[in-house]
């Protein structure tokens, strides 16, 4: 492997969605130097994710928001490097991007590096969710924006918050409307919630659109109800749906769509305290608070960069950001569950938590049983969180297992299960070792 000569610029951006898109539009307008890594391979992020043919009734949504942030970014004269992974920042700020178009790393050294990684979903565990034909809503999401049709078959939505409104309502438009969309909260139950919610009228125009779709459709919105446990049957799966009194009933589907939130996707991150070199986070990954917030994040961290490099007069918070966290919070109380029970409460023993590697709740129960192991040795020992999603679906659930079977534990320093070093992402030796000539010294 030759000596590497890394790449140089002003700004780093990492996340081709609409906050990385917006901050490295604002950075590069600004006369500073500015290359963006982005792992797939176009720009768009989740809430933006383009279709790969035409698009369709689903990309109405939004699509002239996305043309002003790209119109921005192209007079920026930006060329995005698509198809490279943010893997990490080593202790010398020097940044590796895994180019997975050439098979190889590269390394860049930026001044200022803008982290805009976006969220992850959250799923609760629940018997059967590992099972073949359970999917997140937002994987669904991102079938139909990507693809512009549903899978066939029947089609179950059920969980918790507004997304799975917006993808009823997106099913429905596509000729497609899920046979049931299971709610544990219920919104009509929370009227002083609803009437906080009207000092926001995009969200409330936004949430009617789709409800009126969802309403106009022949899908039940069940609220106050869960989904409790999924099992194979008769090749098709079968649906446990718990109401609010505690009856249950089964319904039937062949694909089902979970979704309980989301939350910011801050795994492996690098912390600015921990570097050399100037590190902002921006958009979801720094706080999930939605897409008119990304935006506005994303150009409030390209301005926080700048004071930094200047030495110029701290930014202060932006109000567009502010005033979404506010919207987040009323959402967040319209849609609070019924049953107020902790779901993770009644898990049955062999109810799957880490899908990657199969680890079930019995498992981390006996780990429990043996003492004070800490979250770290239950991860290195039990491997939860070792899979290759390296906790990103699972390490919530299991701390909060960990903490419910351990209330006297102390809450701080935050119980950490997931691993912080880089590199990030998984990536080849032959990456890592793959001749670097073509590296630049700008
Ligand atoms: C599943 C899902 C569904 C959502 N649906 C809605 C909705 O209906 N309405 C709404 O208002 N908001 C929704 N949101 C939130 C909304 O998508 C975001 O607020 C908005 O997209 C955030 O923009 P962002 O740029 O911060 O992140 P994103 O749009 O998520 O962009 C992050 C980008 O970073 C890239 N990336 C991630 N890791 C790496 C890496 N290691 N290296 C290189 N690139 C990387 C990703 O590929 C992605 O393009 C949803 C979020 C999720 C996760």
């Amino acid at each position: 492997m030759t000596e590497r000569q890394p790449l140089r610029c002003d700004v780093l951006v990492i996340g081709g969605g609409a906050a990385g898109v917006a901050a490295a539009a604002e950075l590069a307008l600004a006369g500073l130097s500015v290359e963006l890594a982005e792992q797939r391979d176009a720009l768009g992020g989740a809430y933006h994710r383009q279709p790969a043919g035409r698009p369709t009734a689903v990309h109405a949504r939004g699509r002239r928001q996305w043309s002003r942030l790209v119109d921005a970014f192209a007079r920026a004269g930006i060329a995005p490097r698509l198809r490279h992974v943010f893997l990490g920042l080593d202790s010398d700020g020097l940044a590796m991007l895994d180019d997975r178009a050439e098979g190889r790393v590269l390394v860049v050294r930026p001044r200022a590096l803008v982290i805009a990684v976006g969220a992850i979903e959250r799923v609760l565990p629940r018997p059967g969710w590992q099972l073949p034909g359970v999917m997140t809503a937002g994987g669904l999401q991102m079938i139909l924006k990507e693809g512009g049709s549903p899978p066939p078959g029947d089609i179950l939505i059920a969980g918790n918050g507004p997304l799975t409104i917006a993808l009823a309502a997106d099913l429905a438009r596509l000729g497609h409307p899920p046979v049931a969309l299971i709610e544990a909260g219920d919104p009509f139950a929370r009227p002083a919630a609803a009437l906080r919610l009207a000092a926001y009228p995009g969200l409330v125009a936004e949430a009617a659109g789709h409800l009126a779709r969802v309403f106009a459709s022949p899908t039940p919105w069940l609220r106050g109800e869960r989904l409790t446990a999924i099992e194979p049957r008769n090749g098709r799966l079968a649906a446990t749906i718990r109401d609010r009194r505690g009856a249950t009933r089964t319904l039937a589907a062949d694909l089902i769509a979970l979704h309980d939130g989301i939350r910011p996707n801050d795994f492996g991150l690098p912390a600015n305290e921990e570097s050399d070199i100037v590190v902002v986070r921006a958009g979801d990954c720094r706080e999930a608070l939605g897409i008119r917030a990304a935006i506005a994040d994303g150009r409030h961290a390209a301005r926080q960069v700048i004071a930094l490099l200047t030495q110029g007069p701290s930014i202060a918070d932006d109000d567009a950001v502010l005033r979404q966290r506010r919207a987040q919070a009323v959402l967040g109380d319209l849609f609070r569950p019924i049953d107020g029970a902790d779901p993770l409460a009644a898990l049955p023993d062999e109810t799957i938590l880490c899908r990657c590697e199969g680890r079930t709740f019995s498992e981390l129960r006996a780990m429990l049983a043996e003492g004070e192991l800490s979250p770290r040795e239950i991860r290195l020992n039990g491997r939860f969180g070792m899979g290759l999603c390296q906790g990103r679906f699972c390490a919530d659930n299991v701390l909060h297992l960990i903490a419910a079977a351990r209330p006297g534990d102390p809450a701080e320093p935050p119980m950490r299960l997931a691993r912080d070093r880089w590199p990030a992402r998984p990536v080849s030796i032959a990456a890592l070792a793959a001749d670097d000539d073509e590296q630049r010294e700008s």
